[in-house]
């Protein structure tokens, strides 16, 4: 079912996922275990995470197949790098004998070490929606602090009214810290005329160390606040997944109480960590979604 679709009838909840870097090393059983796992807690999609230099498209669309095939909806990202027309049109078949009809269009980022021509073929996310066109249900990745390489919020919503004009029926955002940032994002989008719905994308933080990456990582702030309780505890794992997992409890509720059409989150492939947070918030989610 496409994923515009579903969000037309409810808020969605959704999880993302990433494939294993080698094929042959066990991961993927264990990937698959946890899709499992995940199908348990009733998500309305699963996304599969592309790498930027297109080199684990197989994996990928493999994965996405085989969440159809144990009837979860797939959202198979995919990204420019240096992809040319006729590579996507291999991965677009492919997913379409799959039965899998969501993609998410991304522009991905030159990969460390990647020395061939990147975005030669396709600059932008939009090149990529454009081409791939109305076959699929299109969605695509939307920054709540602005995209790192735009200098204002307003330049990278000008782009992201682009990605809609374009074909995109749906936006997942990057993750953030600060809902303000959220509302913010939605408020001056809707303001340049974006009208689809916007997922906020939620990473639970529960380890110290994932502090240092995420700015440079994705460009996404940690407020003094939080990062005064991570710090505080972060030689105790136990005491940090427990504030980890808290804060993204809080953050869930409030954006669903303020109207967020659905909640993605990035689990890391972890689905204790997927299991705890819906089973904090079962009375929400049956009350709201
Ligand atoms: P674009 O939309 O191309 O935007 C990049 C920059 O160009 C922005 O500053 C934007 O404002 C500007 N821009 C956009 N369109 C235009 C245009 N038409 N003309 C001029 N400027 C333009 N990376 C991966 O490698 N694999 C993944 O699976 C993956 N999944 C992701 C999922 C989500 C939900 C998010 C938020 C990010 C994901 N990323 C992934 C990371 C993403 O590839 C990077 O953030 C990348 O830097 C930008 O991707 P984009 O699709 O937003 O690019």
């Amino acid at each position: 079912m496409r994923i515009d679709s579903i969000l037309k009838t409810k808020r969605t909840l959704s999880f993302e996922v990433f494939p294993p870097k080698k094929e042959e090393s066990g991961e993927k059983e264990e990937l698959f275990r946890t899709i499992d796992s995940l199908r348990s807690l009733n998500p309305d999609f699963i996304s599969v995470t592309y790498g930027a230099g297109g080199t684990n498209a197989r994996g990928a669309v493999g994965i996405a197949g085989h969440i159809k095939s144990v009837g979860v909806e797939p959202l198979a990202h995919i990204t420019c790098g240096p992809s040319s027309p006729s590579d996507i049109d291999r991965v677009t078949d492919e997913l379409k004998s799959l039965g899998v009809e969501n993609i998410l269009a991304l522009r991905g980022d030159r990969p460390v070490g990647f020395d061939g021509e990147y975005c030669k073929h396709f600059s932008h996310a939009t090149d990529l929606i454009s081409y791939i066109g109305s076959g699929f249900c299109i969605g695509a990745a939307c920054y709540p602090e602005g995209h790192t390489e735009c200098a204002t919020l307003r330049d990278d919503l000008i782009n992201l009214k682009k990605k809609q004009d374009c074909g995109a029926s749906f936006f997942i955002s990057q993750i953030f810290y600060d809902n303000s940032y959220y509302y913010r994002l939605v408020h001056e989008a809707g303001k340049l005329g974006i009208t689809v719905p916007i997922i906020p994308g939620i990473m639970p933080l529960v380890s110290a160390k994932n502090i240092a990456r995420i700015k440079s990582m994705c460009g996404s702030t940690v407020p003094l606040d939080f990062r005064n309780m991570i710090e505080t505890y972060s030689s105790n794992p136990a005491v940090m997944r427990e504030i980890g997992l808290n804060y993204a409890v809080y953050q869930i509720i409030d954006l669903i109480a303020k109207g967020a059409p659905g909640i993605h989150l990035y689990i890391m492939n972890r689905a204790d960590t997927a299991a705890e947070i819906c089973g904090r918030l079962r009375s929400v989610f049956n009350e709201l979604f």
